[in-house]
């Protein structure tokens, strides 16, 4: 079966008979994960909740369309860890422009950047895009997404390679995950009260923060957790894409009338 949401799975004869309203990009990363997930582990849950999240709203509103996942992001306070690749947030911001100005050209003027790491800041080119052409692009960092349920399914606050994404990568790929050589997470407090308490902030730079990049305790990681909070999720994003899909264009929108 041709799933129709699948940008590189369906076919011209396909897409012609087709009016999709709602294109999803999803936008990972390559960088190192603690020493026990994968690489890729920002390419590979975010595709996995893209495409989720795509089938899922395709039955209810057939004009979804998930796109190839780019798979670099802006790693440059990760480069200490051997084979992270960085990519610069201009470049990516010109290449994720293209792509918007490819998806404006086919008709398409909703889009949902769908984030799955924290390194990307997709705000300042949004609000340039959206002044530039006539198109609507949403972002949408997806391990935010359940945040609010986030104490009823994990132990601790997470950031980077912990329990939460340990648990996703339990739940989604556990052939890859090596618990055993997982390093603890812990990491070296801000020095100064400002950075601390959160009314200053500064970039991290992860290999002064800790002896590994881990930043978050993994051992309490289940791959039920991770499979929880996938589905509180994907079911989330999938309703705002079908709401996304049924709502036209008008002089107010995304604002009520
Ligand atoms: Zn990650």
């Amino acid at each position: 079966m041709i799933d129709e949401w699948d940008l590189s799975a369906t076919n011209l004869h396909r897409i012609r008979n087709r009016r999709y309203q709602v294109a999803v990009l999803p936008v990972g990363a390559t960088e190192a994960h603690n020493l026990h997930l994968p690489e890729g582990s920002d390419v590979r849950h975010t595709t996995w909740v893209a495409r989720r999240a795509c089938e899922l709203a395709w039955p209810r509103c057939e004009s979804v369309v998930c796109l190839p996942t780019l798979p670099y992001g802006v790693d440059c306070n990760l480069m200490a860890y051997p084979l992270t690749i960085h990519v610069s947030q201009a470049n990516l911001d010109a290449v994720v422009r293209d792509i918007l100005v490819s998806l404006r050209h086919h008709e398409i003027r909703k889009t949902v950047i769908l984030n799955g790491h924290g390194g990307n800041e997709f705000s300042p080119l949004i609000r340039q895009v959206q002044s530039d052409l006539d198109m609507h692009v949403f972002l949408c960092d997806w391990w935010k997404v359940g945040h609010d349920k986030y104490s009823e399914i994990f132990d601790a606050p997470d950031d980077h390679a912990g329990e939460f994404e340990t648990s996703v990568g339990l739940a989604l790929y556990p052939d890859l995950v090596e618990p055993d050589v997982a390093g603890s997470g812990r990491t070296r407090p801000f020095r100064f009260e400002a950075l601390r308490r959160g009314w200053v902030r500064t970039s991290r730079d992860f290999s002064r923060a800790g002896d590994h990049c881990g930043v978050g305790d993994p051992s309490r990681a289940t791959a039920e957790k991770g499979r929880a909070y996938l589905d509180l999720v994907c079911t989330r994003i999938a309703d705002f894409l079908v709401e996304l899909a049924g709502t036209g264009i008008d002089a107010h929108f995304p604002h009520e009338p």
